[in-house]
């Protein structure tokens, strides 16, 4: 795609190391090319050791605000004095907004995945879901699951640990936390309305962990924060069962949705999104 650029064009961007993959700058530059808006969104490939001055680089170039993403949303959490309620509990920030030479921290990631998990019509309230992983995706699906009245929130995580001190931090919710084992309890599955995973594992598309699919409800709903032009390794077995399945693509436009709006102060073209995605995913 080509952008035309003037000589009063404003810039937005995201910061990532590596930053080249990200689906991110297809989806704003389409959105502004739709609203013919004279900005342009742009990969900045940051290092960990360069990420102060970047963020002071912000307001110095007059840059409306970057998405951030891996490795550093957590250490920008940890870097900005002003950010929002939400980005502290989940101790990331996944955008910085620049207002009149202030920078402000925001996380739009669990409420991307909350509008993902409802335009699927998942129904969340009321029933058990389990989320695989206690990382900051996982932090994120927490937070979307325990806003949409979840009655019970099972955390399964490698590390016992790391689970633990992420349920902590979620004190209204009821969270149990479970070894990665007990994925392959039919009893724990059987009771499951969704199950969520938050690893990396079967991003390529390998096998997932030993999960008992077959004990699933017919009427539950398997989701993955990974997106991959293939059903990955932890879709692939739920489908086959002609069970409900979606990929974070979904979760990825939304929050990116919500990003847009927060930099430009208008309402994102989210089918012009949608579309500029799925192109760049091979999906059209
Ligand atoms: P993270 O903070 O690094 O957490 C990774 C999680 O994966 C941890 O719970 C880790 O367990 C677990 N894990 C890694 N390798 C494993 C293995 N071999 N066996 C079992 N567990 C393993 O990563 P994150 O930021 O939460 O991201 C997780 C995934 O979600 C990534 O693929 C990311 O791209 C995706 N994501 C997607 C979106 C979206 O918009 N769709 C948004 C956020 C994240 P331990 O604690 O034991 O290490």
């Amino acid at each position: 795609m080509s952008v035309e650029l003037t000589g009063s064009t404003l810039l937005t961007g995201i910061f990532g190391d590596p930053v080249a993959h990200s689906a991110s700058p297809a989806m704003h530059n389409a959105a502004y090319a739709k609203l013919g808006m004279d900005r342009v969104y742009v990969p900045f490939h940051v290092r960990a050791a360069q990420l102060p001055a970047a963020l002071r680089a912000i307001p110095a170039l007059g840059i409306l605000g970057v998405n951030v993403t891996v490795p550093h949303k957590e250490r920008v959490a940890r870097l900005l004095k002003r950010q929002s309620a939400e980005a502290r509990l989940l101790g990331a920030v996944n955008c910085v907004v620049s207002r009149r030479g202030e920078l402000f921290g925001d996380n739009t990631d669990a409420r991307g995945l909350a509008q993902d998990l409802a335009s699927l019509d998942v129904a969340i309230k009321g029933q058990t879901a389990i989320v695989v992983g206690a990382g900051g995706g996982a932090a994120a699906a927490v937070l979307a699951l325990h806003r949409l009245s979840a009655r019970q929130i099972v955390m399964v995580n490698r590390t016992r640990q790391r689970a633990l001190k992420l349920a902590q931090r979620f004190k209204s919710a009821r969270i149990d936390v479970q070894d990665l084992d007990e994925l392959n309890n039919p009893g724990l599955i059987g009771r499951a309305a969704l199950v969520l995973n938050a690893t990396s594992v079967g991003l390529k598309a390998e096998p997932f962990l030993p999960l008992a699919y077959e004990a699933a409800r017919p009427d539950c709903f398997f989701y993955d924060l990974v997106y991959a032009a293939e059903p990955t390794g932890f879709l692939r077995p739920a489908r086959e069962r002609g069970l409900r399945t979606a990929d974070g693509a979904g979760m990825l436009l939304h929050q990116g949705a919500l990003a847009f709006e927060l930099f430009n102060g208008v309402k994102a073209p989210i089918e012009a999104m949608r579309k500029a995605l799925n192109a760049r995913l091979g999906r059209e």
